[in-house]
This record gives structure tokens, C-alpha cells and sequence, in this order.
């Protein structure tokens, strides 16, 4: 499953390193940025993967409220106290592993590479690990299948996720060439929505912590 952001990008050369072939898989469902998925089909043109896009939009037109997919709605800079951020899209990381479980049962794969993370996000309940086990479970149950969700990302940090890109030898292109930014200014970003706040966070700490191993 694959965005074009920082996090699914370090999982699509983790996934190169450990597969013989890697399909990038990804998804358009109302969000403001289609910059988003030009981005995506470029780093997968230069990572030398097949890339599809399919249309879930139906995703957002279910429910209302979310910044992410509706332009009138200001985002939330921080987590309310008592639920998610409105950046959160009910529902999409069910759908988007459910299809790409379809796509990958169709293709003859059993390995599914998602970017998720527990450890530096909003809380939004479908990046956790025990939802992704119970739908891994569901899923082949549905289909009758034995795959296997991977989360390289789950336990580990922002400043982690910079780190395993170095050591895939794609600082760089994580660096200049992704979006992860709310307001679809790729590489650095915008700077100041939670997203580039987050990514930021997690570079400065990766940079200092390696200058520190260096000297
Ligand atoms: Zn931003």
C-alpha cells in the first residue's frame, strides 16, 4: 500500500529488499492533494515497481467532517482531548487493506506491506497493531488465504522511519521527493501543519542523534 509519503515510501524499498517482485498499490479517496498520487506513480517509476491507482472516493462521501477530504473543514493542529483530530477518515485503512488483499489475492501474493505506525500518530484506531492482526485474520478467513500483513513502522518512532531510510540507502528521495505535508507541499513541506510538524521532529532528532554516533 503505497502513498507516496514518507512513511509507505521507506516500506516500498523495505519491501524491495525483501521480495523478488513488489507491486505499489495506491489509493484515491477524495483527498485535496492529487499531487499526492503524481508524486506516488514517480517514486515508484524510479523504484522500478508496477504502480496502480484505484478510485475509493466512495470513502469519503460515507462521512462528513474530515479535514483531509473536505476543504471548507479547518484542520485540527492538535488532538482533542476526547477523540481524533479531524484529519481522521473513518473506516480507510479497513477498506485499503481489504482491497488490496483482493489485488493481492488476485496477483498471486500473500505479502502485504502497509505504513502504518502505533508509536507517532494521531491515534487514529486503524494504524494500531491489534486492529491490523484482527483484519489480517478476517481477511484470511474471508478469502480463505494465508497472507500476511507486514508493519515495518508499527513500533518504531519518526525519527526511526529516517533512520531505516538511510540504511536503504534512500535519504534523499524520502527527503525531497515525498509528500507527507496536509497541505501538499512535498519534501520539507509546509512546516507548520501536524504532519510536517511530526516529520520534522523525527529529522532533527534522526540528524543529531547520528552526528553524535559520528563523532
Ligand atoms: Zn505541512
Amino acid at each position: 500500500m503505497f502513498s507516496g509519503g514518507q512513511d509507505s515510501t521507506t516500506c516500498l524499498y523495505w519491501a524491495k529488499k525483501r521480495f523478488k517482485e513488489v507491486y505499489a498499490l495506491s489509493f484515491v479517496y477524495g483527498q485535496k492533494h492529487e499531487l499526492e498520487v503524481e508524486l506516488a506513480r514517480r517514486i515508484a517509476s524510479k523504484a522500478g515497481v508496477p504502480f496502480e491507482v484505484k478510485n475509493v472516493e466512495f470513502i469519503s462521501e460515507l462521512s462528513t467532517g474530515c479535514s483531509l477530504t473536505d476543504n471548507s473543514i479547518p484542520m485540527d493542529s492538535d488532538k482533542p482531548a476526547e477523540s481524533y483530530p479531524n484529519t481522521f477518515v473513518p473506516g480507510r485503512n479497513m477498506f485499503f487493506l481489504s482491497i488490496a488483499a483482493v489485488y493481492a489475492r488476485e496477483h498471486d501474493i500473500m505479502n502485504i506491506v502497509t505504513g502504518v505506525s502505533q508509536t507517532d500518530f494521531s491515534g487514529y484506531p486503524d494504524c494500531r497493531d491489534s486492529f491490523i492482526r484482527s483484519l489480517n485474520v478476517t481477511l484470511n478467513l474471508a478469502m480463505d488465504e494465508q497472507f500476511v500483513i507486514h508493519t515495518p513502522l508499527m513500533w518504531i518512532n519518526k525519527a526511526e522511519t529516517w533512520k531505516m531510510a538511510d540504511e536503504l540507502g534512500i535519504f534523499d528521495v524520502i527527503r525531497h521527493e515525498t509528500l507527507t505535508c496536509y497541505n501538499g507541499i512535498p519534501g520539507d513541506g509546509c512546516g507548520h501543519c501536524p504532519a510536517c510538524k511530526l516529520r520534522r521532529q523525527g529529522l532533527e532528532e534522526y540528524l543529531s542523534q547520528k552526528k553524535l554516533g559520528n563523532n
